[in-house]
């Protein structure tokens, strides 16, 4: 190996049916006395958020909840938290939700010290000046309890936040080793209300993320195993979690895949999220369905590149044809398994804008980058096209 590669591992994490239990304990040890506890508006009524609210209470830790979190959450989000968090006097944060939830809580555990933290930690700029987490200014931010409730951002084990920018709908990612939650509970309890749909389109945004590191070309072998490994946790609970919200074997597997693959792509991300992230901004559609859409495309595009490596994550699979094109035949029978569309027009979009999204594509500096062959705007347009019209450009007949 020619050169020094970087790598740092993430943080606490409890798992399992009743890790909830270790919450207030938690609170306690962290010297959180005051958390602000963001969700987004759809939990307030539902068990997950009264659960928290018992174990905070029976405990004696005074909290407030907010929940203007949009389903991409916005920058404005993130102010309107940062002046509930200074008007509570909180001290510290817990996120309950799935991305939308960590990454506001993320954004306003930065900005309510640091109020050019969104603009000087955004990614090109982290890129430039931060190449390692030591790099970046202590800012001491308020700690951070994640308790997830989808299993498929994997943000409660991640260091960013990706925040859409209201003036011009661009999703932002903002970076911060701080912003890293210093406890993450993964309690299967607090996922099976998520409905089937859900369930199957941030489970497939949990895979695109594994596949996406485990094909990146930068060299982090301890993340390309954790990859192979999540794939394989996810091929063996994703359906069984679908089809059966209450099996808390299968919700607890996607839960540790899902958080095993924001480890795994440390290593980067790839032409999925590239594509995902403007046309999320731009069509507000679920960002784990484009990416369950777009991901058979963009393996194809990479094909020559990702042969050999995706033959060798098959055989661990133990794919009945061990080669790219069973890889394939299995994440497109998954896909239709899962009641996924095959083409992004069946979820209304065209390919009018198929110039734009290239250009956006290619400037996605978070994932484009990392993408494992190189790829330019015209090939993002074409795989776009292709993902629109369901055309799968480069399959055997
Ligand atoms: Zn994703």
């Amino acid at each position: 190996m020619s050169s020094v590669h970087y790598w740092n591992y993430p943080t606490d994490i409890f798992c399992g049916s009743g890790a909830l239990g270790a919450l207030a304990e938690r609170c306690k040890l962290l010297g959180m006395h005051n958390p602000l506890l963001v969700t987004d508006p759809g939990m307030l009524a539902l068990e997950p958020l009264a659960l928290l609210k018992v174990h905070l209470t029976q405990a004696d830790i005074p909290f407030a909840v907010f929940s203007d979190v949009a389903s991409n959450p916005t920058m404005q989000d993130v102010a309107l938290g940062v002046e509930a968090f200074k008007a509570g006097k909180h001290d510290s944060l817990i996120a309950l939700g799935g991305g939308s939830a960590m990454d506001a809580a993320k954004g306003i555990s930065l900005a309510a010290v640091d109020v050019q933290g969104l603009d000087r930690f955004e990614w090109s700029q982290v890129i430039a000046h931060y190449p390692t987490l030591a790099d970046f200014p202590h800012l001491d931010l308020p700690r951070l309890i994640a308790l997830p409730t989808t299993a498929g951002t994997g943000s409660e084990l991640g260091r960013e936040a990706v925040l859409t920018r209201s003036e011009d709908s661009i999703k932002r990612v903002i970076s911060h080793p701080e912003m890293l939650p210093a406890t993450v509970i993964l309690d299967p309890v607090l996922t099976r209300g998520l409905p089937a749909a859900l369930t199957a389109a941030t489970g497939m945004d949990a895979l695109t993320h594994h596949i996406e590191a485990f094909c990146s070309p930068l060299y982090h072998p301890m993340s390309s195993g954790v990859a192979v490994e999540g794939i394989r946790l996810i091929q063996q609970h994703l359906v069984n979690a679908h089809d059966d919200g209450q099996n808390m074997v299968a919700r607890e597997g996607m839960l540790v895949a899902s958080a095993m693959a924001a480890v795994a792509f440390q290593k980067g991300l790839g032409g999925v999220h590239a594509l995902a992230h403007p046309l999320g901004a731009r069509y507000h559609k679920h960002h784990g369905l484009l990416n369950a859409i777009l991901l058979p495309y963009v393996l194809l595009a990479n094909r020559d590149t990702i042969e050999t490596d995706i033959g060798r994550l098959a055989r661990y699979l133990e794919l009945p044809q061990p080669d790219f094109e069973g890889f394939l035949d299995w994440v497109l029978e998954l896909r239709k398994r899962l009641g996924i569309p095959h083409s992004l027009s069946e979820i209304g979009l065209d390919a009018d804008d198929a110039a734009w999204v290239g250009e956006q594509a290619l400037a996605d500096i978070s994932s484009s980058d990392t993408n494992a062959c190189v790829l330019d705007a015209d090939d993002y347009s074409q795989i776009f096209r292709n993902a629109v019209h369901g055309v799968l450009q480069g399959a055997k007949p």
